[in-house]
Parts: C-alpha cells; structure tokens; sequence
C-alpha cells in the first residue's frame, strides 16, 4: 500500500467517518473487494412476520489475500492515544 493510499483511506467525509470505516468488511474487520473469505456459510431466511435474519457462519481460520487491516493504517494506535 503506497502512502498516498494509505492517506485516502484515513480521510474523513463530513459525517466524521474514515473511507476506511466506510469500506471496512463487517465480518473479518479489514477492507478488501472481493467477497469476505471468512465467510463458511451466509443464509438469509424470511421470518413469518415477513422480516428478515441472516445467519453467518465463518470459518476458524482463514486467509485472504488484498487485505488492509486497520493495524497497517495505523488507525487504532491513532485511536488509542487520543481516545481518553
Ligand atoms: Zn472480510
């Protein structure tokens, strides 16, 4: 990741939230494009009150190539020292 990269991910939109954040995978925590490989099995079932549940199981361990993880940005190290 080149340090240009690197800045576009931590820049902030108006809401406050990083193109990090907003890209980041809700399953293994990192930003990639293709589909999450932590992800064993996904089932979306309609409830009998016509909503909706999704069921995900993942996988013990798992690897993925094209990963950024926050930890390579920086960002928690960041968040640590100015969070109290
Ligand atoms: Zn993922």
């Amino acid at each position: 990741m080149s340090e240009a990269d690197r800045k576009a991910l931590l820049e902030r939109s108006e809401g406050g939230v990083t193109e990090f954040e907003r890209r980041q995978c809700e399953h293994c925590g990192g930003v990639h494009s293709r589909a999450c490989y932590r992800v064993k099995r996904r089932v979306e079932r309609t409830t009998p009150d016509g909503g909706r549940t999704v069921e995900v199981e993942y996988w013990d361990t798992w690897q993925q190539p094209y990963v950024i993880w926050p930890e390579s940005l920086g960002v928690l190290a960041e968040e640590e020292v100015g969070g109290e």
